[in-house]
């Protein structure tokens, strides 16, 4: 028994290398978002509060592929991350809407049914986790009765087409309460 856990950890030992420490590896996507530390993007929303409605159905067979945080319109709106403002615009689903990327433009933040924009932001800003972007509402498809931030986490589209990209479940990246800096 412990000849084998001996020969176990050799083995361990031999496939780490010296060159594993030298050369400098690309992260996962994974281990890339854990280290972004992202703050839940709504004033006072934390963590344990959240609901995981990623995998839900909606409507015309589709997956929700997005988070729905409840909070009553006009409540915060915050980065959940430090990036750049990429879009600002209006849908007919998501109603008013942002589009922000992380600082390497590797992953995408959307974030629609917004009330209103942070007045005075505009596309190509900067913005830092835990500043504030907007405010809670029901714009587009949301219902009237229910406000809330409908939030997706994407992998970058191909060529950069923000709009397009791999949806990922934010919920375990997700570390820090939404607390406006
Ligand atoms: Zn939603």
């Amino acid at each position: 028994m412990r000849r084998l856990l001996v020969l176990a950890l050799v083995t361990i030992a031999a496939c780490g290398g010296p060159r594993a420490e030298t050369a400098p590896r690309t992260l996962s996507d994974a281990e890339y978002l854990q280290r972004r530390e992202l703050m839940v993007p709504v004033q006072g929303v934390r963590p344990k509060d959240l609901r995981d409605t990623f995998s839900a159905p909606r409507s015309g067979g589709r997956a929700h592929l997005a988070l729905d945080i409840l909070a009553k319109t006009g409540t915060r709106v915050l980065s959940a991350d430090d990036g750049v403002i990429l879009r600002i615009t209006k849908n007919e689903l998501g109603g008013k809407v942002m589009y922000i990327a992380d600082t390497q433009r590797r992953f995408v933040y959307y974030y629609a049914h917004l009330d209103e924009w942070k007045y005075g932001l505009k596309e190509g800003d900067t913005v830092k986790r835990g500043q504030l972007i907007g405010s809670v509402g029901t714009t587009g498809n949301a219902p009237k009765e229910t406000p809330h931030l409908h939030f997706q986490l994407m992998r970058m589209g191909a060529g950069g087409r923000y709009w397009n990209g791999t949806p990922i479940n934010p919920i375990p990246y997700l570390k820090r309460a939404g607390d406006e800096r």
